[in-house]
């Protein structure tokens, strides 16, 4: 027997029945970021090491333990399969010099790798939908991105299970002043910490304030917050952010522990999250990273985005069962060779008019072709037997409604359809 061979670990298929309820995420979120004029870049899938290192920082799980990097057999370049969307996009808008006529608002979605533990919602090839604004320094265009995403969240029906959490981490100062003021509170608390947490104590103290472990809560929630602390210019941004979500009725809660892991934030960040996929329950998250633009080589150009992580998205949707967005108009029943070839010319003429027209290909029986028109949703059949060929009648059954039965002239199909569907 041959070895069947399976997809590698945390590597998975969409198949039809998932990927139908994608295509209907991502053609509501197409259109909502057209209304919002945010538009998309088509970004590649491998890029230079040193472009995450750079991006994303050292410091970062992504880049200590999660990147798929190689050296290229060829050349010895040092290569990794994108872990997330912002460090190659802000390459993209450096290199392009895309903001060269003023501020652009972009969006990509495609594929992300990172090796890490495989569980529900955390895959090793996941997918990311992310928006990216360049050039906007105001409160408003953290606000705008967040308010989209709240009404993308209504229109796909997941407002009631999804909650925002919003913080500020303010500037650049600020941050250094706290990272020390924080590291004495953990020398203080060493007994507390965990090993992870240890480690991270001189490199990334502020990383240490996401931990999950229950037995740090009660000293992370101790622990002096950064937003206490921010420069008043920041805490002013801040607070004009909050006002215009609540002027525009989005629901926020202020969460001082959340910096989320990326080096490059400054000022806003915030997350997306349910509670109905355990600790994988962050969907979307974001915040503005108003240095990464000049970190990467371009010029100072205020920045802000966030990433929806699609599967986490589609673990939701999936769990009340969306009608499927792709339904076969019409669905034509034929016996026989003859009746076949008939059926295929009237597809196309169908198709010609923009009608999505399924022709059954097997040879089942009349009783059981008529079962899977009824089966395929198409909300009308059509009957083309050895009668009707020699007739040039077609049968027309309206399925979805009363289950009448009519026959009409081929020419006239086109205008019937037009009436009933
Ligand atoms: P987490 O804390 O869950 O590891 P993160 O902070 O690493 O998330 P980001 O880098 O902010 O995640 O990515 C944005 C979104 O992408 C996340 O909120 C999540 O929805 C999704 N995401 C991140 N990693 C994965 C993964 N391994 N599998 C599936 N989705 C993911
Ligand atoms: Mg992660």
């Amino acid at each position: 027997m041959v070895n069947k061979i399976n997809s590698i670990k945390g590597f998975y298929d969409v198949e039809p029945d998932r990927q139908k309820i994608w295509r209907h995420f991502e053609s509501i979120c197409l259109s909502i970021f057209d209304q919002y004029g945010f538009e998309e870049i088509g970004l590649p899938i491998i890029e230079s090491t040193d472009l995450f290192e750079a991006g994303v920082g050292t410091h970062t799980d992504i880049v200590e333990k999660e990147m798929y990097s190689w050296t290229d057999k060829l050349n010895d370049d040092k290569l990794t399969l994108r872990p997330e969307g912002t460090a190659g996009c802000v390459r993209a808008v450096v290199q392009g010099s895309l903001t060269y006529n003023g501020p652009i608002k972009l969006f990509y979605r495609g594929p992300m790798f990172r090796h890490e533990n495989v569980q529900k919602g955390r895959q090793r090839q996941f997918h990311q939908l992310g928006i990216e604004s360049f050039g906007f320094g105001e409160a408003s265009s953290d606000a705008e991105q967040i308010i989209m995403l709240s009404r993308l969240w209504k229109k796909l029906g997941l407002d009631k299970e999804i909650y925002l959490e919003i913080n500020s981490i303010g500037d650049a100062v600020d941050r250094e002043e706290y990272r020390k003021e924080l590291i004495q509170y953990f020398e203080k608390n060493i007994d507390v910490l965990d090993d992870e947490a240890k480690r991270r104590l001189y490199e990334n103290p502020l990383r240490i304030l996401d931990s999950k472990n229950p037995k740090m809560q009660d000293m992370l929630d101790k622990a002096p917050k950064l937003i206490d602390s921010i420069n008043e210019e920041a805490n002013n941004h801040f607070k004009s952010v909050c006002q215009i979500l609540t002027d525009n009725q989005v629901n926020f809660k202020l969460n001082k522990r959340l910096v989320r892991g990326l080096d490059y934030y400054n000022r806003t960040v915030f997350e997306w999250i349910t509670s109905g996929l355990g600790s994988q329950g962050t969907v979307a998250g974001g915040g503005r990273y108003d240095y990464l633009v000049e970190k990467l080589g371009g010029k100072p150009t205020k920045a802000c985005g966030f990433a929806i992580g699609i599967e986490r998205i589609i673990l939701l949707l999936e769990k009340r069962s969306i009608q499927n967005s792709i339904q076969s108009d019409v669905y034509i029943v034929n016996l026989g060779n003859e009746s076949r070839n008939k059926a295929f010319m009237i597809a196309e003429l169908l198709r010609d008019n923009d009608y999505k027209v399924s022709v059954n290909l097997d040879s089942g029986s009349f009783k059981s072709q008529m079962k899977k028109a009824d089966k395929s949703n198409a909300k009308i059949a059509l009957i083309i037997g050895e009668d009707e060929l020699k007739n040039k009648h077609i049968k027309v059954k309206l399925i979805r409604q009363d289950g009448s039965q009519t026959e009409i002239k081929e020419n006239g199909l086109v205008d019937f359809l037009k009436k009933n569907i």
